[in-house]
């Protein structure tokens, strides 16, 4: 198979192009660096199965010959970029989003939308299962990436019911690992950095929000049998074992000891969802998934990810 993965240059897009890749099929990666580095994918460069287009993807996507997949993960994601970038982000969820469908079309091939648990909101319903609708503030400063991962998901679903287009729509649930920038701004990739330079870890609010974290490895391997299984309706993919934000902050402190880091209290960001874990019974039943790493585990494989560049580029976090 021939595949193209939008957005190859980020965290989770470089991640998918090595699977891929490892499995045999050959990969066109796109992307335009708005939040991506060529360095996430600058071990492919020069391989045969591998080719490269830098691209802004809510522009005509034009590429050679036959194609079997789209996988459309371009897109800011950490809600400190797409707070700075609030229209590029509703424009990659809208047009891009109708330019990677339009060449899904033209190539009969099949197509995978990286959606996400922000289109259930602040959730009133816990854990949320897909038939949840969801309780989104359209205009508050988060409705810039929930509303266009929303409208990206009713036009995937248009361009299958109307145009039969083969689509998958996964659910991601907040996901971590090697790859993710320093600068990034989610939670994960902030409390390591912080904890590794010893400064404060920027907890918003009060701490009890609540997160379920996914090892990279383990959403990719989801994504891989959604994108092979016959499953159209949106499938949540994560990691159902729910933290507090604090939890997380003393567990990052409990593995990076000796550097004097503590607990710096910030305000709590608009819109801040409350709660979230996924509820993956779906997956479970219909992709075998489920996953396998637990966070602790997680990030012993991702701290020293982010310990070579602090100590080599004198990288910082980033908070809201
Ligand atoms: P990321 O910011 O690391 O990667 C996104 C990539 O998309 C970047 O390389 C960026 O340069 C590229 N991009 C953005 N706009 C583009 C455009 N117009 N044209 C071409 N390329 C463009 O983020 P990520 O965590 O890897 O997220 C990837 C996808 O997964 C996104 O669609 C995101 O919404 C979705 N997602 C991620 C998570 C998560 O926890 N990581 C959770 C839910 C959904
Ligand atoms: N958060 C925090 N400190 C940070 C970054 C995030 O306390 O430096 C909190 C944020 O308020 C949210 C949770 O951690 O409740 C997850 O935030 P993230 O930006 O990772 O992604 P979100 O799940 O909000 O999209």
């Amino acid at each position: 198979m021939k595949v193209l993965i939008t957005g190859a240059a980020g965290f989770l897009g470089s991640h998918l192009c090595d699977r891929f890749l490892a499995e045999g099929h050959q990969v066109v990666g796109m992307d335009n660096f708005i939040t991506g580095h060529p360095d996430n994918i600058a071990h492919l460069f020069g391989r045969g199965d591998f080719s490269f287009v830098r691209h802004d993807v809510t522009n005509f996507i034009y590429v050679e010959g036959p194609l079997d997949g789209v996988l459309h993960f371009a897109s800011p994601a950490s809600p400190v970029d797409y707070l700075e970038q609030p229209i590029p982000t509703l424009k990659v969820g809208s047009l891009g989003t109708h330019k990677a469908l339009g060449l899904a079309k033209a190539k009969g091939a099949r197509f995978l939308l990286a959606s996400t648990s922000e289109v259930y909101g602040d959730p009133l319903v816990h854990p949320q299962p897909e038939s949840y609708w969801g309780h989104v503030n359209p205009v508050g400063p988060r409705g810039v990436y929930d509303e266009a991962k929303r409208f990206a998901e009713a036009m995937t679903m248009a361009y299958h019911r109307f145009h039969g287009v083969e689509t998958r729509i996964v659910r991601i649930f907040n996901t971590y690992g090697p790859r993710m920038r320093p600068g990034d701004g989610r939670v994960v990739s902030n409390f390591i950095v912080q904890a590794l330079r010893g400064e404060p870890l920027s907890v918003y609010g009060d701490g009890s929000q609540t997160r379920s974290f996914c090892y990279v490895d383990d959403l990719v391997e989801g994504i891989f049998r959604l994108f092979h299984s016959d499953r159209v309706d949106p499938t949540n993919i994560g990691n159902p074992i729910e933290f507090t934000v604090q939890q997380l902050a003393d567990q990052v402190l409990e593995m990076i000891p000796g550097t004097g880091s503590v607990v710096q209290r910030h305000p709590l960001p608009e819109d801040d969802p409350k709660v979230r874990r996924p509820d993956i019974t779906l997956a479970r039943e219909v992709l075998g998934w489920e996953p396998r790493v637990p966070l602790r585990e997680g990030l012993e494989r991702t701290i020293p990810h982010f310990r070579t560049l602090v100590e080599r580029h004198d990288l910082s976090a980033r908070t809201l």
